[in-house]
């Protein structure tokens, strides 16, 4: 018998420890358990079987304890490779979790359920199409009309023949020519036809020849690719200078020379006509992982990688950890998205730094691509700690949009803005004129969450916590203003600061009222409403914006999720109602996100061959996230943004970690929260700031009490080592009784 240490799959941190079983060692020697099988357990008094992953072989042990035996080894599950487990435990160390849930990553999914069928696609292009039937190479009429209806997407072998009425024979005579491929794949469930409907709608991106500027960034680019170290690079490319261009064609040379490439897109962008450009290029090289996709989809793609069927893969955040074994480029196209942050369950892991870990294990390149990078990013690329490039044109040629601030608290002064209290006259003006002349406009709304702020109504000052520079927000109860980074309160003033008004508005313009309002001044208009309550119904985000793609609707109102995805050609204004509200977020990167969005949504307005408008409306005028956007300067965002991280010591000065209690009972929540925090204090290095319990921004969600307590110290590892210390009087992520606690980080 020999000794092996496991971890337990479905452990908690509880749990998170080696156990040691013992195993034949037949099982050893003939490499049926390696390290990284999965393996079953008997655990704990019952002796219920559990899934674990072999972590260590040949262990020591103390020869006194009566050790169990392991009942199994998974058929199913492939075991982790070496780089897999290094990732784990590196994942482990970064996020101050257990091993197990970083392991629940690595995993494939569900092992799917139902049959599979032939599916053919096409594998030349429309134009190649054409070309065969105008030239008479194909003659065929039958041949003709299957690839003229493949032009609009996969079918099924058996629905087209029985469409077409030929025999499937037929398909395998196109295949030998290289015309189509076929292939099997499990039966699309019904809501996932809708992909195949999209890509209807799909026109060709057909490919570029890369102008001057994208033919430097690529040498530059495949250059670090081609030495197969790892490296990082910036790629900072204004709205439509031609980045998913650049994209394709390093990823083209990439797996022409043998290696794989990953794409990763926000959840968001993956939209199917996007999936469907990526098809069209690189035909049946590419697995798609996204998260409309059923559990048997994506192990199908999952097994693709895995397997080296293919050596291309688009994919969302959890994408990251797709298994390929000959990973040479990894590209996270719009980095600064918020959704490559994973908040819902332990590891909360950023893409990015998943990228940065992998591309280290197997030394491959990242590129960043961003038209607006986050301020960390931008701050190593000016360290010299990454590479950096710049794409300073667009690609075609369309000018970027003249932006326009009105200062609100003027137009207020001067009766101008109209009894809805929502749009000022000369957005109106532009609002009447657009319409009149058949183009489309979008506006965009910041709904605030469900805290309120105070806003001066004549002067526009929020109220800010004096220690932490953040607004503070509004609470009825108690008519008090609260800091919910520090936890600071003050009674809500009775006159504003700044200018000495006593007009205060807590509430927030939503965009309920803003489409009620559209709809009011222009009562033929059709307006499509985005956001939170708008989208959550299937394909909800999908369908509206087909809507108002397909020219239906006049008028877009949404929240951010209006930013990006589709291009509009027929947008040729874009308004954004109250800036302020935006910078005001009680987040030390509000600033950030203001200027990312503004010059995001300015992206939006003309990117057909009229060109565009932008108004944005804020009481703010001055504010550097506003005028930096309208002035399409990145630059001179950043350095008014960094001077401040610097004085207030948030990333990418500091790292800052946040530790989150939830439960249903709110001073019992606030209780450990507070205990908690007090331990850490008693242990505290001078280094190191304690701030709270503070109540969380979203101070109650789904009954249960949110409370925060945040660490500020010089970087990541020096916080994890305190965790790590503090973990040893307290467990911090044991789940006290009806209290539950995670663990987030920003800063490197
Ligand atoms: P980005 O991702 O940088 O915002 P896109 O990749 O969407 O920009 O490109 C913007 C537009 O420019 C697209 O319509 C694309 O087809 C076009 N484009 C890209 N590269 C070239 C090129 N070399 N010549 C002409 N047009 C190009
Ligand atoms: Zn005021
Ligand atoms: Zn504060």
């Amino acid at each position: 018998m020999k000794q092996v240490g496991v971890h337990l799959l479905q452990s908690n941190a509880t749990f998170d420890i080696e156990y040691t079983y013992l195993v034949e060692d037949t099982l050893v020697e003939s490499g049926e358990i390696v390290r990284g099988s999965f393996v079953n357990v008997p655990f704990g008094r019952r002796k219920q079987l559990q899934t674990a992953v072999v972590w260590t072989l040949g262990k020591e042990s103390d020869k006194n304890i009566k050790l169990k035996e392991i009942s199994g080894v998974s058929k199913v599950r492939p075991p982790l490779t070496d780089a897999e487990m290094q990732l784990a435990e590196k994942m482990s160390n970064l996020y101050f979790c257990p091993i197990s849930s970083c392991v629940k990553c690595l995993v494939p999914p569900d092992a799917p359920k139902g049959k599979q069928v032939n599916y053919v696609r096409l594998c030349i292009s429309h134009d190649m199409v054409d070309e065969l039937s105008a030239n008479g190479q194909l003659k065929n009429i039958v041949h003709i009309r299957i690839l003229e209806n493949l032009k609009e997407g996969r079918r099924r072998v058996s629905d087209l023949a029985k469409e077409i009425g030929c025999t499937t024979g037929v398909f395998n005579t196109l295949a030998k020519k290289e015309y189509v491929s076929i292939e099997k794949d499990f039966v699309v469930e019904k809501e996932h036809e809708t992909e195949l409907s999209y890509s209807k709608q799909l026109n060709i991106y057909s490919k570029h020849t890369l102008n001057d500027e994208q033919q430097k960034a690529y040498d530059y680019l495949w250059s670090l690719i081609e030495k197969r170290e790892f490296a990082e690079c910036l790629l900072h490319g204004v709205t439509g200078s031609g980045k998913t261009e650049l994209y394709m064609q390093l990823i083209s040379q990439t797996v022409a020379e043998g290696g794989s490439a990953l794409l990763l897109v926000p959840e968001i962008s993956l939209t199917p006509q996007m999936t469907a450009h990526f098809m069209n290029r690189f035909g049946n090289n590419v697995a798609v992982l996204h998260s409309r996709l059923s559990d048997s989809e994506r192990n199908m793609h999952w097994n693709k990688i895995k397997n080296g069927e293919v050596s291309i893969a688009i994919g969302a955040r959890s994408a990251v950890f797709a298994p390929f074994e000959n990973l040479r480029l990894i590209i996270l196209d719009e980095e600064h998205e918020a959704s490559y942050r994973s908040e819902d369950s332990a590891p909360r892991y950023h893409a990015a730094e998943i990228a940065e870990t992998i591309a280290k294990i197997k030394g491959a390149t990242v590129i960043y691509g961003s038209a607006t990078p986050r301020v960390e990013t931008y701050y190593r690329a000016i360290d010299k700690e990454i590479h950096y490039l710049s794409l300073k044109n667009r690609a075609n040629k369309a000018p970027l949009p003249a932006v326009e601030i009105i200062d609100l608290k003027e137009e207020r002064e001067t009766g101008g803005v109209d009894r809805s209290g929502i749009f000022s006259r000369k957005l109106k003006a532009e609002l009447v004129s657009n319409y009149k002349n058949g183009k489309q406009t979008m506006l965009f709304v910041h709904r605030r969450g469900y805290a309120k702020q105070m806003l001066c109504e004549k002067c526009g000052s929020t109220m800010k916590c004096g220690r932490c520079n953040m607004p503070m927000t509004y609470h009825e109860k108690g008519d008090r203003l609260i800091c919910h980074h520090c936890g600071r309160t003050t009674p809500a003033p009775k006159v504003c600061p700044a200018c000495g008004s006593s007009d205060f508005e807590r509430r927030g313009i939503g965009t309920q009222r803003v489409a009620e309002e559209i709809e009011k001044i222009f009562p033929g208009a059709k307006v499509v409403r985005m956001d939170t309550d708008t989208t959550s119904v299937k394909d909800g985000h999908e369908k509206l914006l087909t809507q108002f793609a397909s020219g239906e609707a006049q008028f877009l109102v949404g929240t951010q999720m209006i930013a990006k995805g589709h291009d509009f050609p027929n947008v040729t204004l874009v308004g954004i109602i109250a800036a302020d509200s935006l910078i005001n977020m009680p987040d030390y990167r509000a600033q950030e996100r203001a200027f990312q969005l503004f010059t995001q949504m300015a992206g939006r307005a003309g990117r057909g061959d009229t060109p565009g408008k932008v108004i944005i409306q804020a009481y703010s005028v001055d504010d550097y996230a506003i005028t930096a956007a309208s002035n399409h300067d990145y630059n001179e965002f950043y350095k008014n943004e960094i001077v401040i991280r610097e004085a207030l010591y948030y990333p990418p000065f500091s790292s800052i970690c946040f530790i989150r209690f939830m439960g249903e009972n709110d001073r019992g929540t606030y209780g450990i929260a507070n205990a908690v925090c007090g331990k850490m204090i008693k242990l505290k290095e001078d280094s190191i700031e304690i701030l709270g319990p503070a109540r969380a921004d979203i101070p109650k969600v789904n009954n249960k009490y949110r409370w925060i307590v945040t660490l500020k110290g010089c970087n990541r590892e020096f916080l994890t080592s305190f965790l790590r210390k503090v973990s040893q009087e307290v467990d911090i992520l044991k789940t006290t009784g009806k209290v539950a606690i995670s663990v987030s980080f920003h800063g490197r």
